[in-house]
């Protein structure tokens, strides 16, 4: 802990850093910090750094309002843009603390850190890379974002032009940062693309999903674009998803990886798929937390919409990329960008959790194209939709209740709460299409 300290206050000197930022999120997973300079950062480290939660979506009521920042020594970066002759700024991403030091309830960083200890104590260390795909925007004369994508590119088209520009200097920026960059492309949709960072522990790749958010929006702002993961905002063409990417280590070794089975995988990793399935419906409102979720899965645009897993079949909620070994894994392909990280990969990892303490095989793997099959076909192999909006949505989360165990009493009353809200305000409004098509008809 010393040696780190020593090692972050060596790195701040050379940088000239003058100013922290402290970072962690809301409710909503949406990026907050506070800036103090840099010689208050031995207070910092010994949490001494308040802040008022009340004001914070999601956080305390106003009688209990002090909250504390504890920053994660490991989340230390310096903002490459910040970098100049006599200053810099550095951030750190920080558990959030009640006065006494405990860990504090409504913070979903300690969500996760939650489900990273339960794991640990079965000896499992959760893996997690996540794929978040955005798009980038023109913006306005008027400095305003547009639905106008900058390009006409498609999948792993070189466009040679501002965009790939910009997701170059993303990249950069990234690496910088301290990121392992697997893949950067374009995506299938005009003006979509998506950058790709190895996989980690589940904290920390969710604090890198978290900082990536960042990143993508700042350094596309820098260049005039308007950055969304907003998951669907152009009609008829495909929306950005967040696979996440998922296995299980235990004494350094993938256990979901078995040369003997036909499909390569272990009886832990056929466990937790049935986990996962069974739970799916139940975690969906926190993996697609907006009603803008449930217009990416719908049939026809990479996303799925039933509930099947398979090796290699796009169109299944859960797919088995082709790597073994060390780089076998599970990826749950509905989630979407506009999910909190933190909660997101804590329900996914329990939820497969939960199926290797059920110790139950899943049903065969679905191989064919689902969007194909007819209704009858999908009933007659037990074959449902997820939820189609988000009132359903809430509704499982509410019929179930491993989602409220692993959220917490705090996170899941706040959370439901503002999720009602949120569809109650949208079931509420006239929209542009009622005005388009009952306007003059009646
Ligand atoms: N954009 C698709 C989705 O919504 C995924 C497409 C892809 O990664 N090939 O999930
Ligand atoms: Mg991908
Ligand atoms: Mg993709
Ligand atoms: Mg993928």
């Amino acid at each position: 802990e010393d040696e780190r300290i020593e090692s972050v206050k060596e790195m701040m000197l050379t940088y000239k850093v003058d100013l922290l930022h402290l970072q962690f999120v809301d409710i909503e997973g949406i990026l907050k910090h506070v800036t103090i300079t840099a010689d208050q950062f031995e207070d910092a480290v010994e949490g001494k750094i308040m802040f008022d939660g009340s004001s914070i979506k999601g956080f305390s009521p106003i009688n209990r309002s002090d909250l504390f920042l504890q920053p994660d020594l490991d989340s230390f970066a310096i903002i490459p843009w910040s970098v100049e002759k006599n200053y810099a700024e550095a951030r750190f991403l920080c558990q959030v603390k009640n006065p006494d030091g405990t860990p504090y309830e409504g913070d979903s960083r300690n969500v996760l850190i939650r489900s990273v200890e339960n794991a640990r104590k079965f000896g499992y260390t959760i893996s997690i890379g996540p794929e978040l795909e955005f798009f980038l925007f023109q913006m306005d004369q008027a400095g305003n974002p547009t639905v106008h994508p900058h390009d006409k590119g498609g999948y792993f088209e070189p466009s040679h032009d501002l965009g790939e520009k910009v997701r170059l200097e993303i990249y950069r920026t990234l690496k910088a940062m301290g990121f392992k960059i697997e893949a950067s492309h374009h995506e299938v949709a005009m003006g979509q693309h998506e950058i790709n960072f190895q996989f980690r522990d589940a904290l920390a790749s969710a604090d890198n999903a978290t900082t990536y958010k960042w990143i993508v929006k700042t350094v596309a702002k820098q260049h005039n674009l308007h950055a969304s993961f907003m998951p669907k905002p152009v009609q008829g063409t495909n929306g950005s998803g967040m696979h996440v990417n998922i296995s299980l280590f235990k004494d350094g070794e993938n256990m979901f990886y078995d040369e003997k089975d036909e499909r390569g995988l272990s009886e832990s990793a056929y466990f937790f798929i049935r986990g996962l399935l069974d739970h799916v419906e139940e975690l969906t409102a926190i993996t697609n937390p907006v009603v803008n979720s449930y217009k990416r899965i719908v049939p026809g645009y990479e996303a799925p919409c039933y509930i099947a897993w398979s090796a290699c079949n796009r169109s299944s909620l859960i797919r088995i990329p082709s790597k073994r070994g060390a780089g076998t894994r599970v990826e749950v392909r509905h989630p979407d960008p506009s999910a909190n990280p933190y909660l997101a990969y804590a329900v996914i990892a329990e939820a497969g959790l939960s199926g290797i303490g059920s110790q139950i095989l899943p049903e065969p793997p679905i191989e064919e194209d689902i969007f194909a099959m007819t209704s009858e076909a999908r009933t007659d192999k037990g074959i449902v939709h997820l939820p189609n909006s988000l009132e359903a949505a809430l509704n499982k989360l509410e019929a179930g209740s491993l989602a409220r165990t692993i959220l917490g009493s705090h996170v899941y009353e706040q959370f439901t709460a503002l999720k009602k809200a949120e569809w109650e305000s949208f079931k509420n409004t006239v929209h542009a299409w009622e005005l388009e098509h009952y306007h003059t008809k009646f």
